[in-house]
């Protein structure tokens, strides 16, 4: 039999859920999420069903997050069987609101993390981090939760949010949770979907040329210059795949590095083809 849980879609049904939640003082775990649902999203859900009474994944595809049009519209959805993966997973409840409810004629109110925003994803992505603070802070507002779980493959994201909570006192606790792989060490993304057989091939060139500078820190390099030039020296095997950045930051405020020290993350975006993928990887240095 397949699971089947409520897919509310306007901000009083999620509020009038999260109010009868509270009255019998049930907690509440949100996964934020813009469907597509994989693995990796399945295991922020298992996070949440294991720590909380309710569990609330919000399935939205946020437009303020999209610096271009053509990424909007080519992003996949598929909300049936988002919902029945929710429900298998352990949710309880699906929150997917039209584009109207989230964003009412006359918005005009946003969000805006500085510094951490203006690196990485940012330097492209000029009004990314805008927008997901933005949604994430209205998807807070909305569900009310005691716990938020989101994925360390998007780190500056996890970074940035986790910032937004502690500037803004926000009760909300942000929980990490550990980046899913394919077998061939791809990390699980919605975006994967639109990779042709040949770009799929490709791919998992990211996270070997990660985890090859993962092990030249391990062998004791400690020189941020050389662990790029050796990233770029992975990634040249894919003639195709153009570099968008490559950096390596600390992992607690994400300013670059010249000589690793601490816990440090190698960050990497890259595009194959026409899509672009991100991926990260934590060392000790
Ligand atoms: P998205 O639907 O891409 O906005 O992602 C929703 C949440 O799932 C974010 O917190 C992501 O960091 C997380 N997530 C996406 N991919 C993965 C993955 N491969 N492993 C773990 N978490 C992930």
């Amino acid at each position: 039999m397949t699971a089947s849980i409520p897919c509310l879609s306007t901000i009083d049904e999620m509020r009038a859920a999260v109010d009868e939640a509270h009255a019998h003082g049930a907690s509440i775990g949100l996964v934020a999420t813009m469907g597509a649902l994989h693995e990796g999203h399945l295991s922020l859900i298992r996070a949440a069903r294991a720590e909380n009474d309710l569990v609330v994944v919000s399935i939205f595809v946020n437009p303020a997050q999209f610096d271009e049009k053509d990424d909007l519209r080519r992003y996949p959805r598929v909300l049936e069987d988002d919902s029945r993966l929710s429900a298998e997973a352990g949710a309880d409840l699906v929150f997917s609101p039209p584009v109207g409810e989230m964003y009412p004629e006359g918005f005009a109110t946003w969000v805006q993390v500085e510094e951490l925003t203006e690196g990485m994803c940012g330097r492209s992505r000029p009004r990314h981090f805008r927008g997901v603070c933005t949604v994430v802070m209205k998807l807070f507002h909305i569900c009310s939760p005691d716990r938020a779980y989101f994925g360390e493959k998007d780190a500056q994201q996890l970074a940035v949010i986790t910032r937004m909570v502690r500037d803004l006192d926000m009760r909300v606790t942000i929980v990490p949770c550990p980046t899913v792989r394919e077998p061939d060490g791809l990390a699980m993304s919605s975006r994967n979907r639109r990779l042709n057989p040949e770009e799929r091939a490709e791919a998992p060139v990211l996270y070997r040329a990660l985890t090859a500078a993962r092990d030249r820190v391990q062998a004791g390099e400690r020189d941020a210059a050389v662990l790029k030039s050796a990233i770029r020296s992975v990634l040249s095997e894919v003639p195709t795949a153009e570099i968008d950045y490559i950096e390596i930051v600390r992992a607690h405020d994400l300013s670059s590095v010249a000589t690793l020290s601490g816990t440090c993350l190698i960050a990497l975006a890259v595009r194959i083809g026409r899509t672009r993928l991100i991926d990260n990887i934590r060392v000790r240095a």
